[in-house]
This record gives C-alpha cells, structure tokens and sequence, in this order.
C-alpha cells in the first residue's frame, strides 16, 4: 500500500530539528511519500518506525554512492522516471575510461589490468594506482581469489566490484561484503538478473549496478527498458537499482555511437575503451542534452547582439530569449549578409507566440527592451523590425516610443533574407 505523508509524518520524531536537511519533519515526509527520499535519511528514527516502513518507503531506485564514504565520488540511481518529458533526469552517467591518463599506453594497459595476475601481485598493482587516481573505479575481474586480494588492497576506497555472474555470484557477494563495497551484477536474461541480485541481497549486499553488455545494443535497450519499469512503476525491488552498460569496442565510432544511445538510456555507468577528447565530446553534449530540466526553457541572454559588421545604418530586429527562436534568427540574418544588430527581450525562455499568450511580451516589453539595451544610440535611424507573429504591436510601439518607422517582419526567421533584401536598402 502506497505510504501517505500523512502517515509516514506520524512516525517521524516531530522536533523539526533538521538534521534530514529539510526544514520541518512534514516536508521530510512528504519527501519520503515522493519516493524522493529514503525514510532512514531521518538519524532519528526509532527501530519500531524503521522496521514498519522502511521497506515500503525506499525510493524505487536505491541511490548507490561509489568512492569512499563522504568524500567525492560518483552518486548514481534515484532517478523516478521513465521519460525525461515527465521530470528531468537527475544523475548524468559517469564514463568509465579503462586507460589511466598519467600513464603512456603500454603502461596505462598494463596496469589496469589484473585478470591473469596472481592474488599478490593484483593487489599491489590496484593500489598503486588507486594511490595515483583521485577518481573512484572500478575493479574489473572474474577469479574470485584475484579480485578478493585487489578490492580487499584499496576497500577504504569503496571501488565498485564488476562483476558477480551465474558464475561467481556467491564469492563476489561475499566480497562485497567483506568489504562493504558496491557490486555490479550482470546476467544473460531478465530472470537470471532478478534471481542474482535478489541473492546478494538475501546474503547481505546493499548497493547494487545491473550491469548490462551495450555491444548487445537491441536487447540491452529492451532489457535496460523493462528493468527500469519494473522497478519505477512496479516498486520491484530485484531491479531497483542503477544500470551500467559496458561499451567498449575497438572502433571509435561505433563506441562513441554506442555510448550516446545509453546515455539517453538509462546508463548510469558507461565504460568505454578510450578516453580520446575527440571520442568523449559527442558523449559529453549528449549528456548535458539529456540531463536538462525539460521543464525549463533554454535561454540566451536578453541582451543586444550583433551580428557581422554593423554600422549607424544597419538593421534593428527584435525577438524573445528562448534559445531556440534566438538561433533562428541569428542564422538567418548571417545567411543574408545584411549586418544586423538583434535586441533580445527577456520572455523568461518562450517564443514569440508563447510569451504573447503567457504575457510575457508586449509593446511595452519591447520598448522597455530597445530603452535597457540603448539600442537608440547604435543606430542613427529609427527603424525596427518585429516579428511577423506580433504585428498588432507596431502601433504602441510607434505611439509610445521614439522608434518612429515600425516594420512587419516575417512571420518565419527563414524569410528574414528576402525581406532585408526587399526592404532594407
Ligand atoms: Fe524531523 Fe528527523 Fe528531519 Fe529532524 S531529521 S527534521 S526529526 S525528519
């Protein structure tokens, strides 16, 4: 049964005190009632309230934290949708390069590598580079005795383990807890996957990554899909935790390709083969595109730009900050030629027609503009263009300000090119 506030703020201790971070237990609890929040983020919780709820409370996705405990590190999981045009995605994917960049290629290969090495020499080898790295990682292997020595050699650095299998499942686990770090866990199927991690848990293991092959990419897609609808909308907690997904191929491209498609899928982890800027750049614009509030409108300054050489003649044009719109018109007065200076109003992000019904935008809002921006100064003329949307705006404009000539643009940037040639001479 789905926890209420309510309910959830009656267990809670009532003192306000804030050690949860959030100002009062009610906005904890409502927090909690969210999904947003684990109820034992409350230090002050009693065993009674922790043994009644705190199973039916846990995000659906368990936030998993790999690096040492409080420092800096990688924070995955805890995401709560399916689609980003529901709420943005809040934990972007961290890329996981299997090249150390302070060392040249033989030994950067050499040296994360520890399959085929002897218990000893694995862990040596793992904490010298763990002594080198100030960024948390990943311990690769699939002899159990090997990868005890190594995680056991830097466990105050909290690596993540990859990866318990069919295979290794019960030694991993026991490694992981051994050494209270995180554990990947990988298998062939769906079933197998529920099965394993409901295994590790049952022997003591708490945080999680489903570890996925992207090389698979058709049925990593399903696979990463199901699992994480299983876990958002079903509350099933075999899959409640975060994805990585291994990409790692020899050709660049296809890496790069591969790593993109996670990032919008649900990735919380790609591991790659190389750390090339030429390879990463894709990867990281993909990231910054994807982890946005879609809610939010992208923006460009409200300011006046220029574009080309401008001069006292050039053309004035007006239009609203949503980034996209701002573009627009900008490519189209380069792809004319004509050197144009574009005062931008501050619409809090909309379009023209948006910020019109919004009412963010009106003839006041555009004299207010060409006034901040001294638009009036640049130029010795007193002619300005506005969008063909808004015509109805000419009039105020003209009454109430000095820019005496107001001329009807196009309705579309793309006819901005004829319409300078036409009526700009
Ligand atoms: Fe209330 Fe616990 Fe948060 Fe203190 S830490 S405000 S008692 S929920």
């Amino acid at each position: 049964m789905a926890l209420t506030a309510m309910g959830i703020y009656k267990s809670l201790p009532k003192t306000n005190c804030k050690d949860c971070g959030f100002p009062t237990c009610m906005a904890f609890a409502m927090q909690v009632a969210a999904k947003q929040k684990a109820l034992t983020d409350c230090p002050h919780l009693s065993e009674e309230a922790k043994e009644e709820f705190s199973e039916a409370s846990a995000p659906p996705m368990k936030l998993v934290h790999i690096g040492p405990e409080g420092e800096a590190g990688v924070d995955l999981g805890q995401e709560t949708v399916m689609f980003r045009h529901e709420e943005k995605f809040y934990k972007p994917p961290a890329l996981a390069g299997k090249i150390a960049a302070s060392l040249s290629d033989e030994e950067a290969m050499a040296a994360v590598e520890i399959e085929g090495l002897a218990a000893d020499a694995a862990a040596a080898r793992v904490k010298a580079l763990a002594g080198k790295s100030r960024v948390p990682f990943v311990i690769m292997g699939e002899d159990p005795a090997v990868m005890a020595a190594a995680v056991g050699a830097v466990a105050d650095k909290r690596p993540l383990i990859y990866k318990a299998t069919e295979q290794n499942a019960d030694a991993f686990a026991k490694i992981a807890v051994d050494n209270k770090c995180p554990l990947a866990v990988g298998a062939e199927t769906l079933d197998k996957l529920a099965d394993l991690t409901k295994a590790a848990k049952d022997a003591g293991v708490e945080d999680m990554i489903l570890a996925f092959d992207g090389r698979k990419t058709v049925q990593t897609i399903r696979d990463i899909t199901r699992a994480r609808r299983a876990a958002l909308k079903k509350g099933f907690r075999p899959f409640g935790f975060p994805a990585m997904v291994d990409v790692s191929v020899d050709d660049a491209t296809k890496e790069t390709m591969l790593a993109s498609t996670f990032v919008a899928k649900y990735a919380g982890i790609i591991i790659i083969n190389s750390l090339d800027g030429a390879e990463l750049l894709p990867v990281m614009t993909s990231i910054q595109n994807i982890y946005t509030d879609p809610q939010v409108p992208n923006t460009v300054e409200a300011k006046l730009y220029e574009v080309g050489n401008v001069n006292e003649n050039s053309p004035v044009l007006f239009t609203t900050n949503f980034s996209l719109t701002y573009f627009c018109v900008e490519g189209e007065v380069e792809r004319s030629k004509v050197p144009c200076y574009i005062c931008v109003a501050d619409t809090e992000g909309l379009g023209i027609l948006n910020a019109y019904a919004g009412d963010k935008l009106s003839a006041e809002t555009v004299v207010k503009a060409l006034a901040e921006q001294k638009v009036a100064e640049k130029v010795k003329h007193r002619k300005l263009i506005i969008p063909g949307l808004i015509p109805s705006f000419r009039a105020e404009i003209e009454d109430t300000s000095e820019w005496k000539e107001v001329l009807i643009g196009p309705e579309n940037a793309t006819g901005i090119p004829a319409f300078l040639a036409k009526n700009w001479k």
